[in-house]
């Protein structure tokens, strides 16, 4: 027998977040973002159930590699562009769309001999300060692409810091209208967060969005909002069953570091499931979990292969009971990723992200 551990897939899931965006930006055409190996979903577990997407936005040319191998003709973008010359070669011949975020990937292009010209999208650093031109040195930047002819065509993009909190988009909206006015081309600016947030505006929305997180069914702005507000469903179960029970005393610690001690008679489980499957070690006691679909904590330290969780409200549950860390239960119940990350003090993409190889991974 396999240790009982498992992470689902849920195609329909995807469908309907797809659907969802769409309907959040029904004028703009949809990057689905599957970097990441598709945000730790995997790729080809992803695939058929995104093919609805206008293209795949992704980070490196193994990925769009995968991509062209399952058979998808439409557009691809490689949302850094390429990381050394060489690679425009491969760009080329997989007929990429690539962002260009600064002047050495310019010098590239331009030494690149090619039949195939380029599609690009030229990125401006609105203010996130990870990658693009400056305002001040946008413009120069277009024209030394436009002057090129291995460009074919040129689209504009932007990515925000603050989609999701306070600041909000409205200073970058403003400074990517100003830098790219007049210019001929598409944009794109939206992440799943401005997507949503801003769903009204034509501004934010652009011509192409390019949601991630959101397909995945994880609410952006959690714990603002959560993904029954957003109406978005869950894409990844991660499951397992309880391995033993145990039946402490007051007094009773359970785990390394007896971090949970029992104030009295408590039935607990041991499960199968620890931080080397990828849940979060940083999950302590009172973080919810779902036995037979029932809502209940954890108890003390998360280790390597085990958790600890709490029986009492499902004391019907045994030896082999189903146990739900995030997901979809089999009866339904829903325990949101989002919940799971923040009482690990992290997001939803982190815990996606980090699956372990070790566990197998069916698609539903
Ligand atoms: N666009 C770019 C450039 C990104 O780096 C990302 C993800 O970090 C996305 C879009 C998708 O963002 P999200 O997953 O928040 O929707």
């Amino acid at each position: 027998m396999p240790r009982p551990i498992q992470a689902t897939i849920h195609t329909e899931a995807l469908r309907h977040n797809l659907a969802r965006m769409r309907d959040a930006a029904p004028d703009a055409r949809v990057w689905a973002v599957v970097k990441a190996n598709a945000y730790g979903h995997g790729i080809e577990c992803v695939y058929d159930a995104l093919r609805g997407a206008d293209g795949f936005a992704l980070l490196d040319l193994q990925e769009a590699e995968r991509v062209r191998a399952l058979g998808w003709r439409g557009p691809i973008l490689l949302l850094e562009g390429v990381f050394e010359p060489r690679d425009l070669e491969l760009c080329s011949r997989l007929s990429l769309w690539h962002t260009v975020h600064c002047d050495e990937q310019i010098d590239w292009l331009a030494a690149h001999k090619t039949q195939v010209p380029h599609r690009v999208f030229l990125k401006l650093n609105s203010g996130m300060n990870r990658l693009g031109f400056t305002p001040q040195r946008f413009r120069a930047a277009w024209a030394r692409l436009d002057a090129l002819p291995q460009v074919e065509e040129i689209s504009f993009m932007t990515h925000f810091s603050d989609a999701d909190g306070t600041r909000g988009v409205a200073h970058q909206v403003r400074a990517f209208d100003e830098a790219t006015r007049d210019l001929p081309g598409e944009r794109t600016l939206s992440n799943s967060a401005a997507a949503l947030r801003h769903a009204g505006d034509a501004h934010v929305r652009g011509d192409w969005i390019r949601p991630g997180i959101a397909v995945y069914g994880s609410a952006p702005d959690f714990p603002q909002n959560d993904i029954a507000h957003w109406g978005l469903q869950p894409t990844m179960t991660l499951a397992t069953r309880i391995l033993a029970v145990q039946q402490l005393q007051a007094g009773d610690s359970v785990g390394y570091g007896s971090s949970f001690t029992a104030e009295g008679p408590i039935r607990i489980g041991v499960i199968a499931c620890g931080y080397a499957d990828g849940y979060p070690r940083h999950c302590g006691t009172g973080t919810p979990v779902l036995v037979d679909g029932v809502r209940t904590r954890l108890l003390g330290r998360v280790s390597m292969d085990m958790i600890a969780v709490d029986l009492t409200p499902v004391p019907q549950a045994g030896s082999g009971a189903p146990v739900t860390l995030w997901g979809r239960a089999a009866d339904g119940a829903i325990l949101p990723i989002d919940e799971v990350a923040a009482a690990a003090g992290t997001l939803g993409y982190e815990l996606m992200c980090a699956l372990a190889p070790r566990v197998p991974v069916v698609v539903a």
